[in-house]
């Protein structure tokens, strides 16, 4: 069912889940080359193959999807086949996300926000949101190629931000790595405006405008913190201070 690039790994820092190929790109692609810059393994998880779409075929997203994880240095890539515009609420498409889980045992999870215009992004984020709990429970038994998955839950979720505008409950610096991100994005050529294509049929975000528009709320999160680029996040409760000095640093590093 499930379809992967990349070597199989063991434990990973993050995971980032998307309802539809490009979800994770768009929304927090910057913040993933800044976390692989920082020298820990990042992997994706697209639910769906974004069959639905308007632009493109699966065959074509699959591939896009592929160039994409090279481009951002990903340890690996899965597409899952939950079916897009049918990612029901269900038993299945939950221990199919569980598996995934307890398969990559990621420090950290990325998901779609739970507020959205598409309704699968706003199904992926809570299926997701429950996965994360339900693979730490014990009792609840998975397996994957025949063998019994240990349980393993994720210290940390964080929601990214797509079509709806939502104020962060945290912002990243993502001034070094958000031009390099662009790229990721990109590599999703059908989705977007080219030049000379204008036969298809229009679609929210294939608008030349759309980019700019992409790179204006960058810009916009960048300068509520006082950096050139920035990528907003939800917290699904608060954050814990553990490090005190690392959380609050002195005003060398800081902008007055
Ligand atoms: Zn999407």
């Amino acid at each position: 069912m499930a379809s992967q690039t990349g070597p199989r790994t063991g434990k990973l820092y993050a995971l980032a889940f998307g309802a539809h190929p490009d979800d994770v790109e768009l929304s927090c692609g910057a913040t993933l080359l800044k976390i692989v810059g920082e020298g820990h393994a990042v992997a994706v998880c697209d639910l769906t193959k974004g069959e639905m779409g308007t632009l493109g075929t699966p065959e074509t997203r699959k591939k896009e999807a592929e160039r994409a994880a090279q481009v951002m240095r990903y340890s690996s890539r899965t597409m899952l086949d939950l079916g897009d515009s049918k990612l029901f609420y269900n038993e299945e498409n939950l221990a199919e996300i569980i598996r995934i889980i307890r398969n990559h045992r990621p420090e950290t999870v990325f998901a779609n926000p739970p507020d959205e215009r598409h309704p699968d992004h706003v199904k992926a984020s809570k299926l997701v949101t429950d996965a994360v709990y339900y693979a730490g429970l014990r009792q609840l038994e998975t397996r994957m190629d025949g063998v019994v998955q240990q349980p393993h839950r994720p210290g940390h979720l964080l929601y990214y931000i797509q079509f709806r505008h939502l104020d962060p409950d945290i912002i990243v610096d993502v001034s070094d790595t958000f031009l390099e991100s662009r790229e990721g994005v990109l590599a999703f050529g059908s989705q977007f405006y080219r030049e000379g294509a204008r036969e298809e049929p229009a679609t929210l975000i294939n608008r030349k405008e759309f980019l700019t528009g992409l790179e204006a709320r960058a810009r916009y999160f960048g300068e509520q913190i006082g950096v050139q680029y920035g990528e907003g996040f939800l917290l699904p409760s608060k954050m814990a201070v553990r490090n005190f000095t690392s959380a609050f640093p002195s005003s060398t590093d800081t902008m007055r």
